[in-house]
């Protein structure tokens, strides 16, 4: 097909939305779900593609690169540099298999670029559920000392394959919002700096026109729900070195979608990025500036807990006190298992902070059968009233 006839389908594909939707749909790797995401859970989807083992991780276990297409455009991409981060990972497969559909759209992409993918950079950590490698290090803070294996694959794999572009992809935690009637920051993205003054140069305006592409798309199915992350400078971080060393360079941080902690409607938003910002630089060789537009991203806050209970009555020395406080989920994993424990993380000091879910206690007392007042890092299953608040939650 011409690169013209593909040029007008392609905007009819971007245009419908449920399109993009449907099209998850269809690709989704259902076999990967929640936020445990390791080795065992990959390997058997690798198994369907042109993998190969670049090295291992500081525990012994393969790191897989995946490289193909054919194209001039290469975009290297990785994954769960930080082990427990996984909503990209699952959004990297459902987007690799879109792209192994033999569909137009994805024989005109992969004429048009070559991606090179290393989907799990960390294995130990993804496996420990930790954000560190198995050494305790985190591989974002590594990219000039390049102190662990994991930190030197992806540098010599970006060596090697010299890309035009690289992915950077992460979660980000529920704490962070956008704009001013706040809502959750369901997906960020960062050009990083590649000096201590921030400017904008080519390479970065390259970076940023993507983020504005995906952008675009993205605020048509979740308004206000993207954000732009702090820019502060810091050569040691893996995106800001390659931004650094000319190669235009996108974070991308899958955050919160109401009461969706397994991560899988912010998975497809991912998806989503991911196949509007190459269909972006599919058919824009003009170099222009959408620096004012990136700039109009609202910037991350850090803004939300978990659950706000409000106006609560506290009984403490025979004093009465009406009170805020918030509760945060912590992750554990148990059992091959991630769950959310919620536990007691602010009390009062919430002026400029938002529960995903708020309860109020309209004067109700707080009681727990031992202080009958809340403590930080105590578990949040109390009594509001007559009302139970189970593991942050209200119970029916
Ligand atoms: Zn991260």
């Amino acid at each position: 097909m011409s690169k013209v006839n593909f040029l007008k389908e392609d905007l009819k594909f971007k245009t419908n939305q449920m399109n993009y939707l449907a099209l998850h749909l269809e690709y989704k790797e259902e076999i990967l779900f929640g936020r445990y995401i390791t080795l065992k859970h990959i390997e058997p989807l690798l198994l369907k593609y042109p993998v190969e083992v670049i090295g291992v991780s500081v525990l012994g276990k393969p790191i897989y690169k995946l490289q193909f297409g054919t194209g001039k455009i290469k975009i290297l991409a990785w994954s769960q540099m930080h082990g427990n981060e996984s909503t990209t990972t699952k959004a990297l497969f459902d987007f690799i298999k879109f792209l192994h559909s033999n569909t137009k759209e994805s024989k005109d992409i992969l004429d048009n670029f070559t991606f090179c993918l290393l989907p799990m950079l960390n294995p130990d950590g993804a496996k420990l559920y930790t954000r560190e490698n198995a050494n305790g290090i985190d591989l974002n803070r590594d990219a000039q000392h390049l102190s662990q294996p994991e930190s030197v694959l992806l540098r010599k794999t970006f060596d090697e394959f010299k890309p035009n572009y690289c992915y950077n992809l992460h979660d980000q935690r529920t704490i962070f919002g956008v704009g001013e009637v706040p809502k959750p920051a369901t997906v960020s993205f960062l050009a990083p700096a590649f000096n201590e003054n921030r400017d904008v140069n080519e390479v970065r305006i390259k970076a940023m026109n993507v983020i504005v592409a995906m952008n675009e798309t993205l605020q048509l199915l979740i308004p206000n729900q993207v954000g732009r992350f702090d820019d502060s400078f810091n050569l040691n971080c893996v995106g800001d070195t390659f931004q650094y060393l000319n190669v235009p360079t996108i974070l991308f941080e899958a955050g919160h979608f109401a009461e969706d902690y397994e991560r899988e409607i912010t998975r497809k938003y991912i998806f989503i990025a991911l196949i509007s910002g190459v269909l972006f630089l599919n058919e824009n060789d003009i170099v222009l500036s959408e620096i004012d537009n990136y700039l109009k991203i609202s910037q991350n806050k850090v803004i939300f807990y978990d659950y706000v209970y409000k106006n609560v009555n506290i009984n403490y020395d025979s004093n009465k006190k009406i009170i805020n406080f918030a509760a945060q989920f912590k992750e554990i994993l148990d059992n091959n298992k991630v769950t959310f424990e919620a536990v007691i993380a602010q009390i009062d000091n919430l002026e400029n902070y938002f529960g995903h879910v708020e309860i109020d206690a309209q004067g109700e007392t707080y009681t727990d059968n031992k202080n009958n007042f809340p403590i930080i890092d105590q578990k949040a299953t109390f009594y509001l009233g007559k009302n139970i608040i189970v593991n942050g939650k209200q119970s029916s």
